[in-house]
């Protein structure tokens, strides 16, 4: 094919600290071909996810870290078929599916979905309308049931799952409150995302700040956070209000931040708490696109990208992320739509 197949692979195991642009390295190898029953997928975006963390250092996921023998980070893409010998999938279709951080992948169609350019933008098959998208449903719709009129607080409200979550609810007739880490994040928070409120929770007087945004309580708290985060949340939860413990990411990188939730707080608020995992809603994912693909075509739910050019460029976008220093659903384009 007279091209050749840039991977970023992990140089050195992760251990439990911040990782490092350095733990990752490229190396190149030859375009597989596809055998019976595969087919070759051209990567044009690689989608990097806090879940990904916790894989490439084995620590309590539903999915491996790497993919296979490769030592490549196991990643969803968005890409188009180069050549297929599958009866299902044919040379030029869109698909996301597992590639990996590399610009080709072979693909035996068991985790691929074909996807339209045509309904929405290739990328945010991998955002708003992929899998972070999926999850803020799941969350606000699914297990926490929101009804009009509700409000709804949740943490890392500038990123993917946040963002898509606070809009869902506003769709439904609810009001959302965000809780994030910069004033910039706050106001494009309020400005573009319609949030009532967003809290700064690196401020001083951040949880005054949470109670008086809050008012009367919170009917659905969403935590993407854990830790203390968690713990501030219920004091501005309403009593017999829903918790859905759906990320832990304080405690990613710092196993220390784990903290324990000392069990007074849900008792004295009745609290409903319910653990999410997106991967049981896949079959609700094409209702999901049903009803938000025509909220974003049609500008009534937005969403804001951070991206980055290049394989070689994975691992320091993936520490940016890490660091919490993205703004918006974390990417990395590797090649043209
Ligand atoms: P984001 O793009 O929102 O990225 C993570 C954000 O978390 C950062 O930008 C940062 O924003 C915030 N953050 C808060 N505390 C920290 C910290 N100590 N270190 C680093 N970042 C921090 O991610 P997603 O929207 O993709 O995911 C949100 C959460 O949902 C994650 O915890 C993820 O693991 C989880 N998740 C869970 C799923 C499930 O099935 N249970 C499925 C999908 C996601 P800020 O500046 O506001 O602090």
């Amino acid at each position: 094919m007279g091209d050749i197949n840039k991977q970023a692979v992990l140089a050195s195991p992760l251990d439990e600290s911040m990782p490092h642009p350095d733990s990752f390295h490229i190396v190149e190898s030859n375009i597989p071909d596809p055998g019976d029953g595969e087919f070759l997928v051209r990567h044009i975006y690689v989608s990097l996810d806090p879940f990904q963390r916790m894989a490439l250092s084995g620590r309590y996921s539903f999915a491996p870290g790497t993919l296979g023998e490769s030592g490549v980070p196991r990643a969803e893409t968005v890409g188009q078929v180069v050549t297929s010998r599958h009866p299902d999938f044919n040379e030029g279709d869109y698909v996301t599916h597992f590639g990996g951080w590399q610009n080709y992948s072979l693909s035996d169609g068991s985790e691929a979905h074909k996807v339209d350019p045509q309904r929405a933008p290739l990328s945010t098959y991998l955002g708003v309308l992929g899998m972070p998208g999926l999850t803020a449903y799941a969350s606000v719709v699914k297990l926490a049931d929101i009804q009009p009129g509700q409000t709804v607080l949740v943490s890392a409200a500038a990123g993917p799952v946040g963002s898509t979550l606070g809009q869902i609810a506003i769709q439904l007739g609810g009001r959302a409150i965000g809780i994030a880490g910069s004033d910039e994040k706050c106001a494009y928070v309020k400005d573009e995302f319609g949030f009532a409120d967003c809290i700064n929770y690196k401020k001083e007087n951040y949880v005054d700040r949470l109670k008086e945004a809050c008012g009367d309580g919170v009917d659905i708290y969403h935590d993407n956070v854990g830790g203390q985060m968690l713990i501030n949340a219920f004091s501005v939860l309403k009593n017999y209000g829903t918790v859905i413990l759906c990320g832990l990411i304080s405690g990613y990188n710092d196993p220390s931040q784990h903290k324990g939730l000392p069990l007074g707080l849900p008792l004295i608020k009745r609290a409903v708490i319910k653990g999410l995992i997106v991967y049981d809603f896949k079959d609700k994912y094409n209702e999901y696109l049903d009803l938000a693909a025509p909220w974003v075509t049609g500008g009534k739910m937005k969403y804001k990208e951070d991206r980055a050019e290049g394989v070689e460029n994975a691992g320091a976008q993936f520490c940016k992320l890490m660091r919490g220093e993205n703004f918006g659903k974390t990417l990395v384009v590797v090649g043209s739509e």
